[in-house]
């Protein structure tokens, strides 16, 4: 079958490789749709743990073939790839809480992933959906329920307001489940047009751009001492720095862009955090219990009732083949883009 390997740091081929066969427990998704993630790009840009590793977690698909112990009931049915895969057996497993699972696998990370003809995985690791959802949108499950997932994290309530700070695929997908739960007022901030302009097709009530306004200053006009809850999903320090004077007095920060670690945050940071009992939140990933979590059953529903729109942050459609171009020209920044899509049935 073919796939797209990473051979090392910023090598990234399409070539031939092993066909997979499902062993006991396993499944095979024959792949339909997979999308790039921001982290695969990462893993292209900075280099990864290991190599060669074959990339996605954004893949949707068919389930062709059951290994020993799994019900044929499958075949034939579409899915979409649940990448954690926890231990379900450490201390963090059992409470629920599979992202800090101590020996825990990922696909497309740490074992081989959606950018293929096949993809083999526990048969835990598939979402089964009904076959008139699209293959496009169920290759975005992923990425929303990590922006549902930090709207749960924030304790994000109806009628409350918001600033989502990056409008990325995880500030759009944060957008898009605002507007759904309720919120009052969404403000984006991003330093691109495109993204802000689609940030207020899917949403946003206000879009600011901190290249030429001063973010501070606007919020306060909008939004008095600060919003009830604000979502970094930039991973620029500047930025989180910024999170604090942006929020009300108890208000929420949940944090899911990666900052770079190279860089350190002043101790005023956590001073003015303190003096506003302000509640700052980490998210990792996107699950909760019973495994996967409500953040995939809420996002298929979303998408089957239309409240999600994908087509508006899907900007581009390829091959799988041309997948190793398209990463040289985002590497090199010549590309701008929301989602793009592979597809492994194109030549
Ligand atoms: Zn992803
Ligand atoms: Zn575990």
């Amino acid at each position: 079958m073919k796939a797209v390997v990473l051979e090392n740091k910023g090598v990234l081929e399409y070539k031939e490789v092993p066909m997979l066969e499902p062993g006991p427990g396993h499944l095979r998704l024959k792949v339909k749709v997979s999308s790039i993630c921001g982290s695969d790009i990462k893993r292209y840009v900075d280099g990864h743990r290991m190599y060669p590793l074959i990339l996605g977690h954004e893949t949707a698909g068919i389930i062709d073939r059951v290994g020993e112990g799994v019900s044929e009931d499958y075949i034939g049915k579409h899915a979409a790839i649940i990448p954690l895969v926890p231990c379900f057996e450490c201390e963090q497993c059992k409470r629920g809480y599979y992202s800090a699972c101590h020996s825990y696998s990922f696909i497309g990370s740490r074992q081989s992933g959606g950018f293929a003809e096949f993809v083999d995985l526990p048969e835990k690791n598939v979402i089964v959906i009904p076959n008139d959802l699209s293959f496009e949108y169920a290759a975005l499950i992923e990425p929303s329920t990590v922006a549902r997932h930090m709207l749960s994290l924030g304790n994000f309530q109806k009628g409350e307001t918001a600033v989502v700070l990056g409008a990325g695929s995880i500030g759009l997908m944060l957008v898009q489940w605002l507007r759904i739960l309720g919120a009052k007022q969404i403000v984006v901030t991003d330093i691109l047009e495109d993204n802000l302009q689609i940030a207020s097709k899917v949403g946003a009530h206000v879009t600011l751009d901190p290249s030429k306004v001063d973010v501070e200053k606007e919020i306060q006009k909008l939004l008095g001492d600060g919003a009830d809850l604000v979502l970094e999903a930039t991973g620029v320090p500047q930025v989180l720095q910024q999170t604090l004077s942006l929020t009300r007095p108890r208000g929420k920060i949940v944090l899911a862009g990666n900052q770079p670690l190279d860089k350190s945050l002043p101790l005023t940071f956590i001073e003015n955090m303190m003096r506003r009992e302000i509640s700052l939140i980490g998210c990792f990933m996107s699950y909760s219990a019973p495994f996967p979590g409500h953040e995939w059953t809420e996002t298929v529903s979303a998408l089957l009732n239309g409240s999600l729109d994908m087509d508006t942050i899907i900007s581009h459609r390829y091959p799988l083949s041309k997948a190793p171009d398209i990463f040289e020209k985002i590497g090199a920044h010549q590309l701008t883009h929301q989602k793009i899509l592979l597809n492994p049935e194109e030549a």
